[in-house]
């Protein structure tokens, strides 16, 4: 991990305080003491951008570089609320912002936009030394726990150090404190109740970018957790009867289901779980063939050759795709072959609940874009901005997450940088 200062005994009286050292609160850190603000960033861990780091550990997919109609799609319901953040700091802003801190992007074959190197971490250092360098004070071990009643509020903040609690006045706040997955890295979501108490509508945080349990047999499980489902698509309704359907790879797990075709669809698929109690997904096991050709092919016959190798030679149906169809299907309908054909398109699978949001890769929900106004301050708390993953937002995967953690920081620290002129 990149070193930051030691923490503090006695911290500053900076103009803002930012609690929260992740891309969001870096970035509101960055324009901040680029507006002349003294900052100081605290942070609850040893050190800043844990969860950025580990981002960068699978390939730190930055942002992506579709064009901007489809780009803005991607936040969904929240598309409205964003686009000025992201039309002031959108993906080209962010690729320009990286490559003056030295490291240099490529665009993949997906469209998503990489540093060249793969890695968080030689950009993380640059980032921390460009902020030190401008004058930004690091508080690492500093536990943000709320606000010291009756002094100030909502700008005196109480900290828990190693060294004790301590309060620290600031003249506005801003708070990227995360959402509430891989709480090892800082964010675990206790923000929530004390912004609540305050009278800051949140929407309860839920997993997203996530993986599901299924109730597989012992006998499937064991045979194939780990085996990647491909090609493969999912299709999906909606409760507004919008069918999702999206073609791509998933994994089995010992549990369930994960990978990137269901992380891409895992939204929707919450979502009727949450509304239904489960959700039916359907596999489309042969996603390039047509339902005609693949009737044609399950009804020719097949002689004295078992099902299994019918299947395999006409279809390519092998591993863990007969696997499923074993494990979804009953004996009579895998036998039927009119109803076979009618599964290999669209296999129903029954998914049980989202995997537990500590162990997925971002959270939904968070402070309502309601509770807040366009620059992010929130109404409840004059003079405290909010940043990140910590609003009320999701985008899949694919860069939109950091993409909109930077500009959120951004936009959160151009407002805080105004309420100090008019404080
Ligand atoms: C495995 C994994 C891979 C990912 N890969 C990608 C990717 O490739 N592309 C992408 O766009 N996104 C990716 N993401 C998501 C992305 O990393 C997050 O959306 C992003 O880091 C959120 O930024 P943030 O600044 O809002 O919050 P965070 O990065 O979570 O930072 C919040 C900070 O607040 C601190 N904090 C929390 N509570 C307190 C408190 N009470 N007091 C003081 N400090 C506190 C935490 O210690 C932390 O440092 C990935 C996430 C994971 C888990």
């Amino acid at each position: 991990m990149p070193s930051t200062t030691t923490p503090t005994s006695a911290p500053a009286t900076p103009d803002v305080a930012v609690i929260g050292g992740g891309p969001a609160g870096l970035m509101a850190a960055e324009v901040l003491a680029a507006q002349g603000a003294r900052v100081a960033v605290y942070d609850a861990m040893p050190s800043v951008g844990r969860k950025f780091l580990m981002a960068g550990k699978g390939g730190m997919n930055l942002t992506h570089a579709e064009p901007e109609p489809a780009f803005l799609g991607r936040y969904g319901a929240r598309t409205g609320q964003l686009a000025p953040m992201l039309a002031d700091f959108g993906a080209q802003a962010l690729r320009d912002w990286v490559h003056g801190l030295g490291i240099d992007t490529f665009v993949g074959s997906s469209g998503r936009v990489f540093p060249t190197d793969m890695k968080a971490a030689p950009m993380l250092r640059a980032w921390l030394h460009r902020l030190r360098e401008s004058g930004v004070q690091f508080h690492m071990r500093h536990r943000w726990l709320g606000w010291e009643d009756g002094d100030g509020v909502p700008h005196a903040l109480r900290f828990a150090t190693p060294h004790g609690d301590t309060v620290v006045r600031a003249r506005a706040v801003v708070l990227a404190l995360g959402g509430a997955s891989w709480a090892r890295l800082g964010s675990d979501g206790a923000w929530v109740p004390r912004l609540a108490q305050r009278g800051v509508e949140i929407a309860p945080l839920r997993p997203a970018n996530c993986g599901f349990d299924v109730a597989w047999s012992e006998d499937f499980s064991t045979r194939f957790a780990g085996a990647p489902v491909k090609p493969v698509a999912i299709a999906l309704n909606d409760r507004d009867g919008h069918l999702n359907y999206r073609q791509g790879e998933f994994v089995i797990s010992r549990d369930g289901i994960e990978g990137s075709l269901v992380y891409a669809l895992s939204a929707p698929i919450r979502d009727r779980i949450e509304a239904d109690g489960e959700a039916t997904i359907h596999l489309d096991l042969l996603p390039s063939h047509s339902a005609e050709q693949v009737s044609a092919q399950v009804e020719h016959p097949r002689g004295s050759r078992s099902l299994s190798s019918h299947l395999q030679s006409r279809l390519g149906i092998t591993g863990v795709k007969a696997g499923l169809l074993r494990e979804c299907l009953s004996r009579d309908a895998m036998l039927d072959p009119g109803t076979l054909a009618v599964s290999l398109k669209a296999l129903p699978l029954r998914v049980l609940r989202p995997r537990p949001i500590d162990e997925v890769i971002s959270s939904a929900g968070g402070v309502r874009f309601e509770a807040m106004d366009a620059s992010l301050m929130l109404r409840a708390l004059p003079g405290v901005f909010c940043a990140g993953e910590m609003l009320d937002w999701e985008a899949p995967t694919g860069g939109y997450l950091l993409t909109a953690c930077f500009a959120s920081g951004r936009t959160a620290a151009l407002g805080a940088a105004a309420y100090l002129t008019r404080a």
